[in-house]
């Protein structure tokens, strides 16, 4: 199923590849071998393989009993928390190292803001043998120290990016520049469906996994393979778009993404990019993107430092523009407010990104009968810190 996308990668008008010369024919390399890599049996047999034996795949989906009491619906959470290395990034790794390795790439390099898919990259390079060097900005490797030792854990070499912001959209131009470098022997392995095409159709393919799972554990929990609405949280927009993949042309399924708010919409400390972007060019795709009125790229800010990029990936400005997908903008408090009360309620702690998809029950009222599915895309222990230095009553 390919809503809507064209050849060149066009999500209605948003998407594309906007690339330097020289990075053309990598990038073109990977546009025309990648469906054909994902769909050979073989890769699928290996994909597979890996994503039930190393991650634990299929992750379970849970009724939960009592958040569903206390919203007076069928709430069903979908556990990407009890991944590998605790979130969705593993899926995608995964499926792009092994894809990496098919077309001959010797050595990785990613960017990394959390930390999350910097651990998840390291993870598959120490599992497949294979070289691999992290962008991360100066502000972040402070903010995360124990993502960078994890890394280095696992024999990856963390590069400390000082200019701009210091943060992940400098680390996002550091590993651009280095792929530029090294074209021949390097595969960019880039961490949500953001970037030129393919990446957001590839990263949303290896994600997809998670809806094709709920279509059949949906069967079995609820007798029907379809719920009412599908719920995630939205940063570049992977897990997200791997909840809604199989569904995006099923019109009874309501979509709905929660993206970041930080202290406000109408604040200057956001990340709600489709609240407050516009259109323009971030890291190879036309998107909508955070920026002042000259094209500048305002630094986002959300408690949550999974969701703060300032773009989003093409598929989710399509979804919002069509109507397709509706996108509610969860502020910090009511993150962390939702993330206490499933930790009360179903004694799950969630990664905070997650907590803005549960952030949207409060907001948003569901029929008794509905069944509405929850992304919990990752665990809470990244955040403890965070959790403990801001107490929210529920
Ligand atoms: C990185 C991350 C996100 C945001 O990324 P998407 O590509 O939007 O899914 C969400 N949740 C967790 C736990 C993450 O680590």
């Amino acid at each position: 199923m390919d809503y809507n996308l064209t050849d060149d990668g066009y999500y209605g008008e948003f998407g594309g590849a906007y690339i330097p010369e020289i990075l053309y024919a990598n990038v073109e390399a990977l546009r025309q071998s990648y469906l054909k890599i994902i769909d050979d049996p073989a890769f699928k047999a290996e994909f597979s393989a890996l994503l039930r034996d190393y991650v634990g795949r299929p992750s379970p989906l849970y009724f939960a009993k009592r958040l569903s009491e206390r919203y007076a619906t069928r709430i069903y959470l979908k556990r990407e928390d009890l991944n590998h290395t605790g979130s969705h990034k593993i899926n995608n790794a995964i499926g792009q190292i092994l894809l990496a390795r098919r077309m001959g790439k010797t050595r990785i390099i990613a960017e990394t803001g959390a930390g999350q898919h910097g651990v998840a990259t390291a993870t598959v390079c120490a599992l497949m043998n294979m070289r691999c060097i992290v962008y991360m900005g100066e502000t972040d490797i402070a903010r995360q120290q124990l993502n960078v030792q994890k890394m280095k854990m696992l024999g990856v070499e963390v590069r400390p990016v000082s200019s701009g912001n210091k943060t992940l959209k400098d680390a996002c131009n550091e590993a651009i520049r280095d792929w530029c470098c090294n074209p021949s022997d390097t595969h960019y392995i880039i961490g949500s469906t953001v970037g030129p095409h393919p990446y957001p159709d590839m990263v949303t393919r290896f994600q997809s996994v998670i809806s094709a799972e709920l279509k059949q554990q949906l069967a079995e929990h609820t007798g029907r393979d379809y719920p009412d609405y599908l719920v995630a949280c939205v940063g570049g927009g992977s897990n997200a778009a791997g909840t809604f993949y199989h569904y995006l042309n099923d019109e009874r399924v309501k979509l709905i993404g929660a993206e970041a708010a930080g202290l406000g919409i109408d604040t200057d400390q956001t990340a709600a990019t489709i609240h407050r972007g516009k259109r323009g060019i971030i890291h190879g795709s036309h998107t909508l993107v955070m920026q002042t009125d000259d094209g500048q790229i305002i630094e986002p800010y959300s408690i949550s430092a999974g969701l703060d990029y300032p773009g989003i990936g093409p598929l989710h400005a399509n979804l919002a523009e069509t109507g397709r997908a509706t996108y509610m903008a969860v502020t910090d408090d009511e993150a962390l407010r939702a993330a206490t009360e499933l930790t009360r309620l179903e004694a799950i702690i969630p990664a905070l990104e997650s907590a803005h998809a549960l952030g949207i029950l409060r907001r948003k009222a569901f029929d008794p009968s509905d069944v509405v599915v929850i992304t919990v895309s990752g665990r809470g222990d990244k955040d403890m810190e965070t959790f403990i230095n801001n107490t929210a009553t529920v």
